[in-house]
């Protein structure tokens, strides 16, 4: 073979890499700084490429890329070892808005009414994220059902623990967390909470040791409110996720909720179905009870995409009752599998915002 007489060169290898792009930010692997590592020894190349995020649903696509494009432009090369390593983005500074420091994404999950389950996607949107390898840490605002506790376990702690005058969040899953029911008592009307909340979460997002956090989930409260309103006035959001359950009337609220995203200029990175359709435990079979496409109507209306669909499952609601998250549970599960896609395409709609914005 020609080729053994052919040395190849790091940077020959680099100028290859240059041809392939990633496929969601439509650039060169090089030029977005995503080649890490090259090593030429003999017939063989190592490389490594720096992703966005460690839930990249993209990885594999990627990885081919690099090898089909090593082994094209130098036919001698016999093995291409694609090793993947992950930097999640930052969200980009924007005018006056603040964010905690060490955090770099901020993204916020609300509903049109309770009860759709979105608690439950925040937090499992929240594990699946920790689960896919990145830094989480999950912030629950729903003032008028703080369901987070009690969906992690954590039946009461008593207040915050607070060492030199910073909040130390309950570490949980491997998840910082921070409740509003850690500091409302349980019969607290609804009329004291407003004001309390608005405090308390200035707290929960500037007195609070977070550390290092690539993803931090804020749970809001449901419909179009002052807390998502001051929310989006001071924060520096990366964007917001809807979720919506497929019936007409749950749309119609949703969308009132993602419109005030879009008027607040939050980016929405998608609407999350849940409930979209029933599985029988026994047979596995399938049926739409709802019969409708709500979250593809309300996804296609506001340009977005649907970020995933969530079954209608008792595991679901026995996870959040006993305080072991589906996410958690063990082997394969169709709703643990909707939950990683949730994050890998939550997470994919982040780098692609950042990388917009740099
Ligand atoms: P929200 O935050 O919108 O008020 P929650 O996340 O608290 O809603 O969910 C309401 C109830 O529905 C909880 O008991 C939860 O366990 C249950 N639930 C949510 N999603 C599902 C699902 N896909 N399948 C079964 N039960 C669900």
């Amino acid at each position: 073979m020609s080729g053994k007489e052919i040395p190849m060169t790091n940077d020959q290898i680099l100028n290859t890499l240059k041809k392939v792009n990633d496929p969601d930010l439509k650039r060169d692997l090089v030029s977005l700084n995503m080649i890490q590592d090259v090593r030429v020894d003999r017939d063989q190349v190592y490389v490594n490429v720096q992703l966005t995020t460690p839930a990249c649903p993209l990885k594999d696509v990627i990885q081919n890329d690099v090898r089909n494009a090593i082994l094209q432009d130098f036919p001698q090369v016999k093995t291409v070892q694609v090793e993947l390593s992950s930097k999640v983005t930052k969200n980009a500074a924007s005018g006056e808005k603040l964010m905690p420091d060490g955090v770099k994404n901020i993204i916020v999950v609300g509903s049109g009414k309770g009860g759709v389950g979105k608690s439950t996607v925040a937090l499992n949107l929240a594990l699946a994220l920790v689960h896919h390898g990145a830094r989480v840490a999950l912030l629950d605002a729903d003032i008028y059902g703080p369901s987070i506790p009690m969906m992690l376990g954590i039946r009461s702690v008593g207040g915050v623990p607070v060492e030199n005058d910073k909040i130390i969040p309950i570490e949980k899953f491997g998840l910082k967390v921070m409740s509003i029911g850690f500091i409302i008592e349980e019969g607290t009307p609804v009329i004291w909470r407003g004001p309390l909340l608005g405090r308390a979460l200035d707290q929960f997002l500037f007195d609070v040791v977070w550390g290092d956090i690539d993803y931090m989930i804020i749970d809001l409260p449901p419909g179009t409110g002052d807390i998502q309103l001051n929310l989006a006035q001071k924060i520096n959001l990366t964007g917001g996720v809807i979720v919506t359950t497929p019936q007409n009337v749950a749309v119609l609220d949703a969308q009132k909720a993602a419109q005030m995203f879009v008027e607040l200029k939050v980016p929405l990175l998608g609407i999350v179905e849940n409930m979209s359709h029933y599985v029988c435990p026994q047979c596995g079979h399938q049926a739409h009870i709802f019969a409708t496409e709500g979250g593809q109507d309300l996804a296609t209306k506001f340009g977005r995409p649907v970020l995933g669909r969530i079954p209608l499952v008792g595991s679901i609601r026995e996870g959040s009752d006993s305080g072991k998250p589906v996410m958690l549970t063990e082997g394969f599960s169709l709703e643990k599998q909707a939950f990683l896609e949730i994050a890998g395409n939550v997470s994919q709609e982040i780098s692609i915002h950042n990388a917009s914005k740099s």
